[in-house]
């Protein structure tokens, strides 16, 4: 069989819908066509369970220099020490590192995914917060920040075996130093998962968790703008050790060789001025997102952004659920998605909160005066849920202005 027209059909469906909409989703991002190229590749037929120049299987050898060059070049751009580039997910990475440094049954201390967390920092309907223990500390009610006295005194009373810093929506710096001053004074290994930001932490743009976490996990395609996939970090090499032996065999077969390919061209890509300079957009244009709320009169949570995105209260601006909104902005070609907002008063399901990222309008070319543009949309279709009128003429001025942004 040549070509399966169905489902190459259906890719460009999905490729007209990837033109057409504006995605605003803060852990989305168009990767390059090099790395692409090498998720497409060859590389997917070959077998290498193992690590290089120790496999379990023949033929490895040139695959081998692939994953070398991926792991140097991941050193390298966050100056680690070690580092593991198998894992197929952020969360095989999280997988990977609560099984070299936990027991079933140990304390997790992390922030709750209603208030910005992961599904893996200890949520009870996943792994993590079955096998492990999940505790939460909480944001400051007021400042809707981290409070790191509050948290010390949460890890004082759980005792955690593991802490973990670093969040799926949270808009604010962190302070890893602090994370780790309270992760030794209850005698926990601190770990931080910069999936979300760890474009920004490569160019310096938020401080790096690396001097002070003793293990390190991201994904690979937020930010970062690489392929789907995930990566551990440490500076100890005891526990590098031990996270290899977690990947594999401890959790993971054979590593997906065409993404360890992409991933090394993305670990390159990023250490080019060219990618500091489109961090430093990606920020520019989520404080110009915060700017424009803040006119139209929304409440943004925390009041600012020092990262790629930001939470709106759509509910007090509007009576309008997450959902809701959600939905009218699907209509109208904006891709977000529902978030409760710390302390939220609408089940998670609805949620009154809106999360919006800049990474992929970035890579796209858009700038501070197109954030602008993007909120007064929302701002007029949340208005005029209602109205199809009104959502009629958006959609057309979307289309018009999508076009402009072409996508290869
Ligand atoms: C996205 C994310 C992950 C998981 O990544 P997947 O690749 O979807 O498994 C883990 N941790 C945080 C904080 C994330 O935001």
């Amino acid at each position: 069989m040549n070509k399966d027209h169905v489902i190459f059909n259906i890719i460009q469906e999905e490729f007209e819908r990837q033109k057409k909409h504006i995605e605003l989703i803060a852990s989305e991002n168009y990767t390059s066509d090099a790395v692409m190229e090498a998720q497409g590749s060859i590389l997917t037929n070959k077998y290498a369970e193992g690590y290089p120049g120790n496999r379990y299987y023949g033929g490895c050898e040139v695959v081998d220099k692939i994953e070398e060059e991926a792991i140097e070049r991941l050193k390298t751009l966050f100056q680690a020490s070690f580092a593991n580039v198998q894992p197929h997910s952020g969360s095989q990475a999280n997988a990977a590192v609560f099984q070299a440094l936990l027991k079933p049954g140990d304390k997790i201390l992390s922030l709750s995914l209603n208030e910005g967390g992961h599904l893996t920092h200890g949520y009870p309907l996943n792994f993590s917060g079955k096998v492990y223990q999940g505790f939460h500390y909480s944001l400051d009610p007021k400042t809707e920040t981290l409070d790191y006295e509050d948290i010390l005194k949460i890890a004082k009373i759980v005792r955690p075996q593991l802490i973990i810093t670093g969040y799926s929506s949270y808009s604010r710096t962190i302070d890893f130093k602090k994370f780790r001053e309270i992760a030794d004074e209850v005698g926990s290994y601190l770990h931080a998962d910069i999936a979300h930001i760890s474009g920004l932490v490569a160019t310096n743009l938020h401080p790096s968790p690396l001097p002070y976490a003793h293990v390190v996990t991201s994904t690979t395609h937020k930010t970062l703008r690489g392929p789907r996939g995930g990566i551990i970090m440490t500076n100890i090499e005891e526990i590098a050790k031990k996270v290899d032996k977690a990947v594999f065999p401890g959790m993971q077969g054979g590593p997906l060789m065409h993404v360890i390919a992409g991933k090394a061209i993305a670990f390159l890509e990023a250490q080019q001025p060219a990618f500091k300079d489109y961090q430093q957009q990606v920020l520019n244009n989520a404080k110009a997102f915060v700017q424009a709320f803040k006119k139209l009169g929304y409440r943004v949570i925390s009041g600012d952004t020092d990262n790629h995105l930001l939470v709106i209260d759509v509910f007090q601006k509007h009576q309008i659920t997450g959902l809701d909104a959600q939905k009218t902005l699907d209509s109208i070609y904006i891709t977000t998605n529902k978030n409760t907002i710390p302390f939220d008063t609408q089940k998670p399901k609805y949620g009154s909160g809106i999360r919006i990222g800049s990474p992929a309008v970035t890579t796209r070319g858009m700038i501070e005066k197109d954030m602008e543009q993007i909120s007064s949309w929302i701002d007029e279709a949340l208005k005029n849920h209602k109205n199809d009128v009104v959502l009629e003429k958006l959609r057309k001025e979307i289309s018009l202005f999508t076009s402009q942004f072409p996508l290869k």
